[in-house]
């Protein structure tokens, strides 16, 4: 695959530590921006890089040479005027005829590329496929929604109806394209692929979300410019990648992150318990993944439907946001293995893998997140969840108490230790020591 760098940008807003430099030639941690970037493509065998450039392309020129440095070819295009990401795009076309990878020239990433190659050939017809993934601050990012075969179905650029619920999935800046999608953007002409192109681009194109966990931040300010050059020194950004597997805190919902209620089927009654946030933080803060996994039997009997039950999961993650908290990733069960209640759905009516007490969704996310299932913890308030963390090969299973009528729901599933509330139990995981992989 060969990749296309959007390396055209000044480093206009990092003005105060960039002096007049183009953005891809900023210094992080001692080293030019651009050159953890060559290094991560090399490394993922990419072997021909398109460095579209425009400031100060002499420059990047002089610093990347022919990329043998790297192992890599580059080759250069230098654009007259500024066009945006999709005007620059547009003039690489006779260069780019078989599927390619774009990265923007303001990103520091380290991500399996592979892993994301392979998600974009498996999945069908498609045209574009998208890393996604939640920021601390979803209000003010442009935002995707996808379906549950992760079809990119809308494109909510900011700012945001704040009467809305939104899903924390955010537009990460790493693409892999088919050429065909050049084909759609007129040349000479000024626009931006992520705000104008793709939004109407996804009516007759078929655009896929990957959702993926690695490190990748943009340095748009100089506060998160040092951010990123604390991420390097401590080694987190290629701690982050796939190929490392990863520790998670799988929670459970009703009783654990909200108030548990007789079948909670509508937004407007969902009642967040207010630690939540902080207990989040303190999950995004570590190396663990927060891992939403709960049974929603409400969709099979009829209640609502999965855009309801998501619905619910938007409110939540928007409420969190608002902190800066998030949820890594989110599973829900839709099944109810019992027929024979009034108004449900017989499609649902199935004996599945993924509803708890079975291990089902913990393991397709392990699978999909490289976690590390013997270094990860369940949070519950059920027997059911116990019964699920121990049938996926978790650590340990922590019961919550504040459940109210429900406190003992846990039959002859104990859990390893009880805890009054989420945060609580989020506390008992960080003091214990880190074990290495
Ligand atoms: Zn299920």
């Amino acid at each position: 695959m060969k990749a296309v760098i959007l390396a055209g940008g000044k480093g206009t807003r990092l003005s105060a530590v960039a002096h007049d430099l183009p953005k891809s030639l900023v210094p992080v941690a001692g080293k030019a921006l651009i050159d953890y970037q060559l290094d991560w493509l090399a490394r993922e065998g990419i072997g021909e890089v398109l460095l579209l450039t425009g400031y100060r392309s002499e420059q990047i020129e002089k610093h990347c040479g022919d990329g043998s440095r790297w192992g890599l070819r580059l080759r250069y295009l230098t654009e007259r005027e500024p066009l945006g990401t999709a005007g620059a795009l547009k003039a690489a076309e006779e260069f780019l005829s078989e599927t390619f990878l774009v990265v923007y020239g303001d990103v520091m990433v380290d991500m399996d590329l592979r892993a994301m190659q392979r998600f974009h050939q498996t999945r069908r017809e498609a045209g574009a496929t998208l890393m996604v993934h939640p920021n601390d601050h979803p209000h003010d990012s442009d935002l995707i929604e996808f379906d549950k075969n992760f079809r990119i179905t809308a494109f909510h650029g900011k700012p945001h109806d704040p009467e809305r619920w939104y899903h924390n999935q955010v537009n990460a800046a790493v693409y892999v394209l088919e050429p065909r999608i050049l084909k759609s953007l007129k040349a000479g002409k000024f626009a931006d692929l992520g705000r104008d192109v793709f939004p109407s681009l996804v009516r007759s194109e078929r655009f896929y979300a990957y959702p993926s966990a690695e490190y990748l931040k943009d340095m748009g300010s100089p506060e998160r410019l040092l951010a990123v050059e604390a991420d390097v020194r401590s080694g987190k950004v290629s701690r982050l990648h796939r190929r490392h597997p990863r520790p998670a805190i799988f929670l459970d919902r009703d009783g654990v992150i909200c108030r548990h209620q007789d079948y909670l089927y509508d937004s407007a009654d969902l009642d967040l318990f207010p630690e939540v946030g902080r207990a989040l933080l303190k999950i995004n803060r570590s190396d663990y993944l927060a891992i939403l996994v709960t049974n929603q039997p409400v969709v099979a009997r009829g209640l609502t439907d999965e855009v309801g039950v998501r619905e619910i999961h938007k409110k939540m993650e928007t409420l969190v946001g608002r902190e800066g908290a998030r949820f890594d990733a989110i599973y829900f069960c839709p099944h109810h293995p019992q027929k024979g209640f009034a108004d449900e759905r017989p499609e649902y009516k199935i004996d599945c893998e993924c509803r708890k007490p079975k291990g089902g969704m913990l393991l397709e996310a392990a699978r999909f997140f490289n976690v590390d299932l013997r270094r990860s913890f369940m949070i519950g308030d059920t027997w059911r969840d116990v019964g699920a963390g121990r049938a996926a090969g978790v650590k340990m299973c922590l019961g919550v108490e504040k459940a109210p009528g429900r406190v003992g729901e846990y039959d002859d599933y104990p859990p390893d230790r009880m805890f009054a509330n989420v945060e609580q139990a989020v506390d008992y995981v960080m003091s214990l020591p880190a074990t290495g992989e």
